[in-house]
Formats: structure tokens, sequence, C-alpha cells
């Protein structure tokens, strides 16, 4: 008989083939291919087992959203995979995450000067390769989320291009809602940014990502342009947080 743990582990490399395909037809809508859009499958709350399932099948690129998840995950799990860093990262996590996360090949979330900072000279460090960096947008307009005012992010994305010789600009990130959806408007905003930064900083728009789009409106996202999506409980399940957060 098969063990709740095998039913899990089948059910996420379906349910990640499923949202390969259609990533692909929304690619195919707005006009590009699937290789135009990475998906980035984030197992936060989720086993090891899950992950390694996933990277069994194909997968490359995986996303954590806690620092100290990511620092227990990742040396458990094969150095090929690309994490991505996605959210708000504390400065004092900084070091220990890029001690512990030699193959970390994105941070998505930096959202000031202080952490771009941070992360610039722990790279330096530890003498690692320019980390790539997409700076984090608030396009919701709530208190609650992290991120700098669109109308400030080329402020931001200025300093980490001029003034942190060891992280790679990359582009914009941006969570929707508090529910987890977003509207045109949120990605609308993103595109404009995109527009701003390179025009300022003299980037062509297609070095400049935007990372936008989840489980709830990946493929909305997808054609409204978006390069990245990070997908969790659509490929995973829902989370399992510990029962007092269950409300989260
Ligand atoms: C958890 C998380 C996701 C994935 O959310 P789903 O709605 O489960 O797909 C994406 N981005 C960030 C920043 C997250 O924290």
């Amino acid at each position: 008989m098969a063990t709740p743990s095998v039913i899990a582990e089948c059910a996420a490399a379906t349910a990640l083939r499923s949202v390969l395909h259609r990533v692909r037809q929304a690619a195919e809508r707005s006009g590009r291919t699937a290789e135009a859009v990475r998906v980035v499958a984030v197992g936060k709350t989720k086993p090891a087992s899950l992950v390694r399932q996933l990277y069994d099948a194909g997968h490359r690129y995986f996303g954590e959203n806690y620092a100290q998840e990511l620092v227990d995950k990742a040396p458990q799990l094969p150095l090929d995979i690309n994490w991505h860093f996605i959210g708000h990262l504390q400065s004092n996590k900084v070091k220990s995450l890029l001690a512990a996360v030699p193959n970390l090949h994105m941070v998505e979330g930096v959202d000031s000067v202080k952490i771009a900072n941070y992360l610039d000279r722990a790279v330096a460090s530890l003498g690692r390769k320019p980390l790539k960096v997409l700076v984090q947008v608030n396009t919701s307009g709530e208190e609650s989320k992290s991120g700098v005012e669109p109308s400030r992010c080329l402020e931001l994305a200025s300093h980490v291009k001029s003034s942190c010789p060891n992280l790679s600009f990359s582009g914009l990130m941006t969570i929707g809602m508090p529910d987890y959806t977003s509207t045109p408007e949120n990605f609308k905003t993103m595109t404009n940014c995109r527009v701003d930064v390179c025009n300022a900083l003299g980037i062509p728009e297609e070095q400049c990502e935007l990372s936008m789009g989840m489980s709830g409106d990946f493929e909305q996202a997808i054609e409204m342009g978006s390069t990245n999506v990070r997908i969790g409980s659509t490929i995973f399940g829902p989370r399992e947080y510990p029962k007092k957060n269950q409300s989260h």
C-alpha cells in the first residue's frame, strides 16, 4: 500500500508537469516560448525528500522564503539546484545563508539599501562570484508588504548597479495582494518600473527580469511579461504550518 508521503511525491511531479504545460501555453499567448519563463518551485514547509522528487523529474529551480529553512534544506540536496531566496531577507541571516548555500542562484527581494549593502559585503568576504539580485517592488500599496514604492525602484536599482560591485542587478520582483492574487494593475506597474529602470541605467529590457506570478495568477502574469514565476501550493499542495499558525 502506498504511504501518504509516496502519494504526495507522485502528486507533486504530476502537478509540476501540469504547471509547466500551463506556463508554455501562457508564454505562447504572449508571443514567447516556454524557455522565456523560469518556473521556480517554492517548497517552503515541505521536506527535502519532496524537492528531491521534482529534482529527479528534471527540475532545477527551487525557491524558499525562510532563510533558516533554506540553510537546513540546501545541504541535503544536489549542488546543481539553482536556489532562489524569495521575499524579505533579514540582514542577520545573510552570512549564514550565503555560507550554507553555495548554489544560491538569485536573491529575489532586495528591498532596501541596507540589505543590498549587507549582501554585497557578504559576497565579497566569502569570495563568491557576483550574486544575482532582483529589487522587490511593492505594487499593492500595502504597509505589510515589503518592497520599495514603485516611485523608488529606480533609486534602489541604481544603488545596486553602481555601488554594489558584488551584486548583479537582474530585474524586479513583486508579491501581489495579501490573498496572493494580483491585479493587472500590479503587473502593469512592474512593466512601467522596468521601462524607467532600463532607460535610466542603460540596460536592455531583456536583461531586466520581471519576477511576478504565483499559484493564483501565474498565467496572467506571464501574459503580461513575467520572466520568472514562483509557484508553491499548486505544485506541492497546501503548506504545512504548525497548528498554531494555520490561519497564515
Ligand atoms: C510562498 C511564496 C510563493 C508561492 O506561493 P503560492 O501561492 O503557494 O504559489 C511565491 N512568492 C513568495 C515570495 C512566497 O513567499
